[in-house]
């Protein structure tokens, strides 16, 4: 299948690692310029250096935090400069805290709105002028299963991710006009550092092991095991495509079917 994305510009926030990293390579395999972020500078050079080299294509890597609307601002910048456009922007970033309602603070409730809604926002005002000249773009969100299903203990994640939910419905009705798809991928779980941050939360609040934690979630699929990065950034990629062209304003999950609504 032609994905019709050679030479395309693709943003994907928070890529050092996990489904982030995975997406990056995926554009880079179908032949993507890429630009990647991440706050860590080693991990997000020593990952943008491996896909560079595996996949012969040109990637633009700058350290900083999506939470900082002045960066997102700059880095968008400079990947214009650098390729020419903005085509492609994945939006991701690190999960919220493991918490229950009265375990978590106004400042968490905060900084979940900054970290999973509001850097989003600030992505998509940078990229969506550069979609609105080339009459063609995608903004492509990463939330969680949360946004269909609520998981125990996640309240902040339940919570802000269907605020993103309502942006990305409301991004494709306003900018569909323009040649600008938009839509939102919710994995659910997937082998990941953050897998294991959860695991620990939740087997310290439980009493039993990591390895029953991760079981008990693989088991709660219908293909019974964990989802890999893989499979999340695959997904994104087709989405992106030009195979996916009468998309937007939906929610993908990713899930091994562990969602259990219909
Ligand atoms: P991960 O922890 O493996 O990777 C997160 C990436 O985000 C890393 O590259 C990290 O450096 C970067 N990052 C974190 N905070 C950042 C910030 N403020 N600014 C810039 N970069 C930042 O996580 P993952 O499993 O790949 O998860 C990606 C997203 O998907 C997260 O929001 C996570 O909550 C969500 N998600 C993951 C799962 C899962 O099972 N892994 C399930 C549902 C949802």
């Amino acid at each position: 299948m032609n994905l019709g994305l050679r030479n395309k510009v693709a943003i994907v926030a928070a890529s050092s690692q996990g489904i982030g990293k995975a997406t990056a390579e995926s554009f880079a395999a179908e032949g993507c310029r890429v630009a990647m972020c991440a706050r860590n500078a080693d991990a997000l050079k020593s990952a943008a250096d491996q896909i560079s080299k595996q996949h012969g294509v040109e990637v633009l890597a700058e350290p900083f935090d999506v939470t900082d609307e002045t960066a997102v601002r700059e880095f968008v910048k400079a990947v214009v400069d650098k390729f020419g456009s903005a085509d492609i922007c994945v939006t991701n970033a690190g999960g919220p805290p493991a918490k229950g309602f009265l375990g978590a603070s106004v400042d968490d409730w905060r900084k979940a709105i900054d970290l999973n809604l509001l850097s989003t926002v600030y992505f998509a005002r940078e990229v969506i002028p550069h979609m609105q000249r080339k009459h063609w773009g995608r903004i492509i969100t990463i939330t969680s299963i949360t946004t269909k299903q609520p998981v125990p203990d996640l309240v902040l994640s339940n919570s802000v991710r269907a605020g993103v939910v309502g942006l990305v419905k409301s991004l494709a009705n306003e900018f569909g006009k323009d040649g600008i798809l938009v839509n939102n991928v919710g994995p659910g779980f997937t082998a990941t550092d953050r897998l294991k941050e959860l695991a620990k939360s939740r087997s310290a609040a439980q009493g039993s092991s990591e390895k029953e934690i991760f079981e008990g979630w693989a088991v709660d699929s219908a293909v019974k095991r964990l989802g890999e990065p893989r499979e999340v950034a695959d997904t994104i990629v087709w989405l992106a495509s030009e195979r996916a062209s009468y998309i937007t304003g939906q929610t993908i999950l990713v899930d091994g079917g562990a969602y259990k609504g219909l």
